[in-house]
């Protein structure tokens, strides 16, 4: 009887079928288009699709990996592109290429630093990527994707005109502005907004005192280059009057 019963387990359990977690049966929403915020909890059921389809060929500190790789996906040609996410920077986020892999012919073969400070060096600074909201880190990463979006339209021979040009306030102005448009462009204007309100204590409006507005859009200036663009027609306001008057500009080390 034991052995009878065994056998009939033994042959049923082949034809045991496993029913499918019910988690993760949602489709991942649409990536690379404007939203007024990313929230954590829809995102991390899809971190799974976002690694697939864009963490290809990339190095990303678990601890920012979810948003690294929602802002990765607003920059469809970087999908294949190496880049480096590092726990170090002079500057508290930072983007450049490995320049002697710039030397190698074919941009494949390219590899790109995003340079993230994680020291302690200016504890408690709203530029540190540790100390941002997780909208706000997603408009950092994107500033800086940005930049390695450019720099892939460029073959090696311009990365020492860029270089040299930097003396220039005029050419770093325009390069560092072009590229928060680029990001703007490419959908993150809700995230780089908070980001750059963020770094400014809170402030909205330009004011001749910072050195951040001399590079960088102020988040006024943000929301008035959102505004021309179709792709944010009929999305929410940015926030309204939450301009807490000029504050003193976090003291960094370099650019972003
Ligand atoms: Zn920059």
């Amino acid at each position: 009887m034991f052995l009878t019963w065994m056998m009939m387990c033994l042959a049923s359990a082949g034809t045991w079928t496993v029913t499918p977690a019910l988690s993760a049966v949602t489709a991942m929403p649409a990536v690379g288009v404007p939203r007024a915020a990313y929230r954590r909890d829809d995102w991390q059921p899809h971190l799974a699709s976002l690694r697939r389809e864009f963490g290809r060929n990339k190095e990303i500190p678990a601890q920012y990996e979810l948003e690294t790789l929602i802002a990765l996906s607003h920059f469809p040609a970087l999908k294949d592109t190496r880049i480096r996410f590092v726990l170090r920077s002079k500057a508290p986020i930072s983007s450049r290429p490995f320049v002697w892999t710039l030397l190698r012919g074919k941009k494949s073969r390219r590899v790109y630093r995003i340079g993230i400070d994680e020291s302690d060096r200016w504890s408690g600074s709203p530029a540190l990527l540790k100390n941002m909201s997780f909208n706000a880190r997603i408009g950092a990463l994107g500033h800086e994707l940005a930049h390695t979006d450019y720099y892939e339209t460029k073959r090696w021979f311009h990365f020492i005109a860029i270089g040299a040009s930097f003396v220039s306030k005029r050419f770093h102005k325009n390069f560092e502005r072009g590229t928060d448009q680029r990001a703007i462009e490419a959908g993150l204007g809700y995230q780089l907004w908070l980001w750059s309100r963020d770094i400014r204590g809170g402030r909205l409006a330009e004011s001749p005192n910072s050195w951040l507005d001399r590079f960088y859009y102020a988040p006024a200036v943000i929301q008035d280059q959102m505004e021309a663009l179709p792709a944010y027609e009929g999305l929410p306001e940015i926030g309204d009057s939450e301009d807490v008057g000029p504050s003193t500009d976090e003291p960094t080390n370099g650019v972003f």
